[in-house]
């Protein structure tokens, strides 16, 4: 141990075990270089979360998780499978990373917004478990602007045959890193419905096929075309509140 009395940054201790440098505890998955993951979570929705280690750098603190996870309900959401207006980077970016890493075909959704950035400091630690350059009163807090990085989160949401599968995501300027995954298993893929409607794009799917002779039988059995449309997508959803201040 050493003393790092009031000067938590001055700690060398691995973020997640604790160990000295140069080791690690025996189930910290730092010691496992197959390690996919060294954190999950069930959020209250029963949604699991799973925290990479792929992007342990940029989240191995809960300080680091909680900047994070304040971003997400920040995003602006787009319809996978149709024509779309994007900003440049999330355009460039998503043709570079979707084909890559082979999820074209059940990508649904997907999510940015150009004001959601984490401030991560560009100090060269070699060991990322260790750094602790972004700690309050370490000594790269008046480092150059340019040895710190503002990178954007954006998340791709897949559908699964339970659920959907958002897969978060730091554009680190030479690609993309999964930094966490959350995995839900609340909407199984509904038998008899169309493509669209397994992929959530209620919206373009009618729930019936125009035949030859001009009948419209459904082709469809997703229940969003018997319920309530507002409960289908998302983005119906998203509708500003009003309030009623004028009645007195
Ligand atoms: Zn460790
Ligand atoms: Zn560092
Ligand atoms: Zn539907
Ligand atoms: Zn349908």
């Amino acid at each position: 141990m050493t003393n790092v009395e009031g000067r938590p940054w001055a700690d060398t201790s691995c973020l997640l075990c604790g160990a000295p440098p140069g080791d690690h505890h025996a189930d910290c998955p730092g010691a496992d270089p197959d390690a996919v993951a060294y954190l999950t979570e069930e959020l209250p929705d029963g949604t699991t979360r799973t925290w990479t280690m792929a992007g342990v750098r940029y989240t191995a603190t809960p300080a680091r998780r909680a900047a994070i996870t304040a971003l997400m309900p920040t995003m602006d959401w787009y319809q996978a499978g149709r024509v779309v207006s994007l900003p440049f980077m999330l355009g460039a970016l998503l043709k570079e990373i979707v084909p890559k890493m082979g999820i074209a075909r059940w990508l649904a959704r997907f999510g940015f917004h150009p004001l959601a950035t984490i401030r991560v400091p560009d100090c060269g630690c070699t060991d990322a478990l260790r750094c602790r350059c972004d700690f309050d009163a370490h000594p790269h807090t008046n480092a150059h602007p340019d040895l710190w990085a503002d990178y954007s989160l954006l998340v791709l949401r897949l559908r699964r045959p339970e659920g959907w599968l958002d897969l978060w995501l730091l554009d680190i300027g030479v690609g993309a890193v999964v930094i966490a995954e959350d995995d839900s298993h609340n909407d199984p893929i509904p038998t008899g419905a169309s493509h669209d409607c397994v992929m959530g794009w209620c919206d373009q799917c009618t729930g019936t096929g125009p035949t030859r002779d001009g009948a419209n039988p459904p082709v469809c059995a997703h229940p969003c075309h018997t319920a309530s449309p507002s409960t289908t997508t998302a983005v119906a959803d998203v509708r500003p509140e009003t309030e009623h201040a004028d009645d007195h």
